[in-house]
């Protein structure tokens, strides 16, 4: 199952979210401040558990658990990702 949530991730220095990134998205770089996310995106999700968290109330748990599988499995040996489990 595939769910379209999207959550915007936002630079954590400016707000903005205009960012370059390496092909797995193991660094990212944001292209309006130059802020490095050297964690690459698992470490902008952190800067946005908020916005992550919004998702989970606008589309619902079941939705979410599927999206937070994904993204589990995605960022399963990064230590910054953890997903708040009902
Ligand atoms: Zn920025």
């Amino acid at each position: 199952m595939s769910t379209n949530i999207n959550v915007e991730l936002n630079c954590a220095t400016c707000g903005q979210s205009n960012f370059d990134h390496n092909e797995d998205k193991s660094w990212v770089k944001c292209n309006n401040c130059d802020r490095e996310y050297l964690g690459g995106i698992s470490e902008l999700a952190e800067f946005n558990q908020s916005n992550i968290q919004d998702a989970v109330n606008d589309y619902g748990q079941s939705l979410v658990d599927e999206f937070a599988k994904s993204l589990e499995s995605k960022f399963k040996n990064n230590k910054y990702i953890k997903f708040k489990r009902k």
